[in-house]
């Protein structure tokens, strides 16, 4: 039994041939710079490698038929498919967890791209266009914001007018939804402990960075807010500021709306900081070598993550686990030290040498909350709530 896991983009789709028990990725293919003029190509990798190949198409439809084609080459591998899992990053309020997708799934979703421009659209002519060509297999939409529908309001609202929240839906959504809730479960497991007794919490840290508390299982808080520029630091977006800065920009700088937000999304965070790359591997070399740009991104993207644990960490009566995970969590050995190093008075202890092994347990024995580091798996879990809903075993 197998699953095909799709995130599309406004001008991409990668897509993944995954089975949900092992979680071993058989198969995987991507199309890129869509919507552009050609040629496009259909890149696929399996155990006999990379290969690519020129598409005729460059639309959404046309690029999945070639997907479909790829797969149908693999007769042994597409007869197994009993569903396809649709990433989407925004599902306003009207989702709570991962939905089967017909005409009102697909209503909602296009709902919610007012609060998500520049991602539900892509998604909706993704799904649109796996339909059309998969007709006969379930879809399921599974969203980035589902898995923090559970907020209480205290935590999810702004302290703003309420006609914002009620006209607007001007609220904290949080993202990274899958990505919490899978590490959150994995280290359970690892610990040995039930979801439902522990108080975690989740450190996703890779291009895009957010924090979840998780109690129970259920997200309590998070970092990013109404879009995924809040909280933490980033590789180019900038995380919380003061809003009076867009005000003073506007009025005082000659900035417009649309060259402020492309500055916090795209040139902020470790790149806008250093003044050199995103890339923390590089910034973590330059750094040691004296390069102060790169030291004080560093700086400023720990001390913000450590100030930032340390405020989710009021979540709880205890905190039980710190769960690093992305590109950043699951690597930077550097970054996890400077951030747990701020973090003495939660009592948190790491060992170095494991920590300098990216080992799965980092605390020290005398560490009052365990320290993981555990590799996400956003695809794995797009793959287990597929079969779920497609073989009708949860509601
Ligand atoms: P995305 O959000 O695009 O999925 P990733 O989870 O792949 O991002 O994380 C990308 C980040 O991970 C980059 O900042 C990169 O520098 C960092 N990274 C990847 N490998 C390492 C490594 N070995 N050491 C430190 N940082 C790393």
């Amino acid at each position: 039994m197998l699953i095909l896991a799709v995130n599309s983009g406004s001008s991409s789709i990668k897509c993944a041939v995954v089975d949900p028990d092992s979680g071993e990725t058989r198969w995987s293919a991507f199309v890129e710079n869509l919507g552009t003029r050609g040629p496009h190509h259909l890149v696929e990798r399996d155990q006999a490698g990379k290969r690519s190949r020129e598409m005729g198409a460059s639309d959404h439809q046309g690029a999945f038929e070639s997907v479909i084609c790829a797969l149908n080459a693999q007769p042994e591998m597409a007869r197994e498919l009993v569903g396809v899992g649709h990433r989407v990053v925004h599902g306003g309020e009207s989702f709570h967890s991962s939905a089967l997708i017909d005409a009102e799934v697909e209503q909602a979703i296009e709902r919610a791209a007012a609060l998500a421009p520049l991602h539900n659209p892509g998604h909706l002519l993704g799904i649109r266009a796996a339909r059309h060509a998969l007709p006969e297999l379930p879809h399921v939409a599974v969203f980035d914001t589902a898995f923090h529908q559970t907020l209480p309001e205290f935590a999810f609202r702004y302290a703003v007018p309420e006609a914002w929240y009620k006209e607007y839906g001007i609220r904290r959504y949080g993202f990274h939804g899958t990505s919490h809730r899978y590490v959150a479960h994995r280290a359970s497991e690892l610990l040995g402990r039930e979801p439902a007794d522990l108080n975690l919490i989740t450190a996703h840290l890779g291009n895009g960075c957010s924090l979840a508390a998780i109690q129970g299982g259920r997200s309590i808080d998070t970092t990013m807010g109404f879009t995924p520029l809040d909280g933490l630091v980033m590789g180019t977006r900038s995380g919380d500021l003061d809003p009076a800065i867009v005000f003073h920009l506007m009025e005082r700088g000659g900035l417009s709306a649309q060259e402020i937000e492309t500055a916090l999304i795209h040139k902020s965070g470790l790149f806008g900081l250093s003044g050199l790359t995103s890339d923390v591997r590089i910034l973590s070399a330059r750094s040691e070598e004296g390069h102060s740009g790169a030291k004080l991104a560093l700086e400023v993207f720990c001390h913000r993550l450590a100030k930032h644990i340390g405020a989710l960490a009021t979540s709880f009566g205890r905190l039980d686990g710190l769960v690093f995970t992305a590109g950043i969590g699951e690597n930077s050995a550097l970054v996890r030290r400077m951030a747990c190093a701020r973090l003495g008075s939660l009592g948190i202890v790491l060992d170095d040498e494991k920590n300098g092994r990216n080992e799965t347990r980092i605390d020290a024995p005398e560490s009052k909350s365990a320290v993981l580091v555990v590799p996400t798996n956003e695809e794995l879990m797009i793959a287990r709530d597929t079969r779920e809903l497609a073989l009708g075993l949860r509601p």
